[in-house]
């Protein structure tokens, strides 16, 4: 049979917008039965809400403040945000996408362009579709096959668990024998997570701030790679979407609501009885690029600073109350008097 999309990789980007198609014949491939290996926080801000009503079960912890640090220097902003359960919010997801599309669990090891559509062939069979939807992640096959094009930067994550009480507390670590990007703790249901982002060395600095925090009773620990930069998402026989794109933010590395974000731009195509891939990607750019490339920029001057100018920028926070929209900082920064405070990024 001749499908009309083939969706490789059931992540959440995946998941969501085979939930979102609507009178199409579609097949969702996902290597891994468990819906992959954890690698992710699940911290994301409140937007999620205008997504989904998720159930309780979902959300361990509403979380609105975080404690930035470097060195002596803290300061506290306001967030409103949630820690999800990764692996149920999957698995809801699986269930709302399994009433439109069909599932399988199997390899994607080749995707090629024929004169009718697209093949897909895995491990256990071979697939005939019109177009194929590239939610496949970090190492995206779809992207490798279509795209001459990858995200700017990967970066490297890696946390685990500790069983001790978990306070109300988010806290961020900007000290930089710790991380190039940063270092957490954060408060889960009955445990706290200490984890780190970072482009370089992640191992060394990992163990320098395990060994610093020396948290008790660890759970293993969890790795994974967070491409970031979108780079082209479109192409003749489909689209990618989520990480495969390095649809995520590159100042803290989350993708999820990127992914739900992009999920209903793409939708909103494929729904079509004549999507057009380009019109996908345009609005991608629009929507997510713009603030993306900001961020970029604000990574590079970032990746400058000394410890002692975070600390400044720590402590100018701390005079002006701040709270910002987790998900598109830098337009937030940039459209008001919270300029101020990324004067004083410049300042002397
Ligand atoms: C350590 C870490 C912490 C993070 N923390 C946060 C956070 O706190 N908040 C936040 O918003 N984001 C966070 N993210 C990012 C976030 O997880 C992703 O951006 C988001 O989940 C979207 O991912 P995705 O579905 O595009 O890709 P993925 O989650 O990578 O999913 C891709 C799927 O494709 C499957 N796949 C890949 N290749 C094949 C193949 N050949 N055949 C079949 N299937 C295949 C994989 O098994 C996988 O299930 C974190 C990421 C990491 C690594």
């Amino acid at each position: 049979m001749m499908y009309d999309y083939v969706i490789v990789g059931g992540g959440v980007a995946g998941l969501n917008l085979a939930a979102k198609l609507r009178n199409k014949q579609v097949l969702l491939i996902e290597e891994h039965k468990n819906l992959g290996p954890r690698r992710c926080s699940g911290l994301i801000s409140d937007r999620i809400n205008k997504f989904f009503d998720l159930p309780k079960s979902i959300v361990e912890r509403e979380i609105y403040k975080a404690h930035l640090c470097c060195g002596e220097a803290s300061a506290q902003i306001n967030l409103n945000s949630v820690v999800l359960d990764k692996e149920k919010f999957e698995t809801f997801l699986l269930r709302k996408a399994e009433k439109n599309v069909e599932v399988k669990y199997e390899r994607v090891i080749k995707v090629s362009d024929d004169y009718h559509g697209v093949v897909v062939t895995t491990s256990q069979g071979v697939y005939r579709t019109k177009y194929v939807i590239g939610c496949d992640g970090a190492n995206s096959f779809v992207r490798k096959t279509f795209v001459e094009d990858e995200p700017k930067k990967f970066f490297f994550g890696k946390f685990c668990y500790s069983n001790e009480k978990p306070s109300d507390e988010y806290k961020v670590f900007f000290d930089s024998k710790y991380s190039d990007l940063f270092a957490w703790t954060a408060p889960r249901r009955n445990k706290v997570e200490y984890g780190m982002i970072c482009e370089k060395n992640l191992s060394n600095k990992y163990d320098t701030f395990m060994r610093a925090k020396n948290p008790k009773e660890t759970s293993e620990d969890y790795f994974g790679v967070i491409p970031t930069g979108l780079c082209k998402c479109s192409f003749s026989k489909g689209i990618l979407v989520g990480n495969s794109a390095g649809m995520t933010k590159p100042l803290t590395g989350g993708g999820v609501i990127y992914s739900l974000i992009a999920g209903k731009i793409a939708a909103r195509e494929l729904n079509k009885d004549e999507p057009d891939f380009r019109n996908y990607e345009k609005k991608c750019v629009e929507t997510l690029g713009k603030e993306i490339k900001k961020q970029l920029f604000a990574r590079r001057i970032y990746s400058k600073l000394s410890d002692r100018r975070k600390q400044k920028m720590i402590n100018s926070i701390k005079r002006e109350r701040f709270s910002i929209d987790m998900d598109f900082p830098m337009t937030d920064i940039l459209k008001d008097k919270k300029m101020k405070i990324l004067k004083s990024f410049f300042g002397r």
